[in-house]
């Protein structure tokens, strides 16, 4: 037998693992989820050999899966633990909100187009994501019926800082984003709050998808 598409899928996701090691994701609860989730699942077919590869991909909607060293770069960067309710802004495939799941007690993950919204929501339940709550909304309004937060993250570009998603988090609690002009330059902001204020962290350089006001007229 030709060396099966799951041999090559072996492969692939080792090496995967070594990128994201190398490009230095170090707490080993992370880099145990990233190698748990099955990103596979989560790209469609006509990407299928390139889902262990360390590259953002398209989804439907015109929109992409993230890369994955930078969903893992994000999930580290906001030190969940267990107990942690998160809400995500931007579902898109679901791949991020799995990669969450696993590592606090509830997930509430809120996407713009239903079709997304509602692939996703399918695929993480066939997996076994069962704190996972999808939902179709306008993210800049989060999701205040949930809320408050211990952390939040957000999945596409804000040109300004969301300041209803801010009211949602909790006092101690942090929100990391990527903030920046819609296909200019844009860094991962990490903001933690606190009964003094809130304190700003700029990170690492990124590019993502633009995060936009309003349900997606579209399906
Ligand atoms: N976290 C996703 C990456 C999704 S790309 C994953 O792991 O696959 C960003 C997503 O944010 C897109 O699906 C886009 O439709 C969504 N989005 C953009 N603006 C939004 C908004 N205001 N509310 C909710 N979702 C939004």
């Amino acid at each position: 037998m030709a060396q099966s598409a799951r041999d090559q899928d072996g492969v692939g996701r080792m090496e995967f693992l070594l990128t994201l090691r190398r490009r230095g994701i170090a707490d080993k609860d992370i880099l145990r989820a990233m190698e748990e989730v099955p990103r596979s699942e989560f790209v469609d077919a006509d990407h299928f050999e390139r889902a262990y590869a360390d590259q953002a991909l398209p989804i439907s909607c015109g929109q992409t899966i993230s890369q994955p060293y930078v969903v893992a770069y994000m999930t580290e960067q906001l030190g969940l633990r267990p107990h942690h309710r998160v809400l995500e802004i931007g579902t898109g495939s679901g791949y991020q909100a799995a990669v969450l799941s696993l590592l606090a007690r509830e997930v509430v993950s809120v996407e713009r187009y239903r079709t997304l919204a509602d692939i996703a929501r399918r695929r993480l339940q066939k997996l076994g994501y069962k704190n996972v709550e999808v939902i179709v909304g306008d993210g800049f309004a989060g999701a205040p019926e949930h809320a408050p937060f211990d952390r939040i993250i957000v999945t596409a570009a804000a040109e300004k800082l969301p300041e209803e998603l801010i009211e949602q988090l909790k006092d101690g609690g942090a929100m990391i984003l990527p903030l920046g002009p819609h296909g200019g330059s844009q860094h991962i902001v990490k903001l933690t709050k606190s009964q003094t204020g809130i304190e700003h962290e700029q990170l690492i350089a990124v590019r993502f998808v633009p995060l936009l006001p309003g349900r997606a007229r579209e399906l």
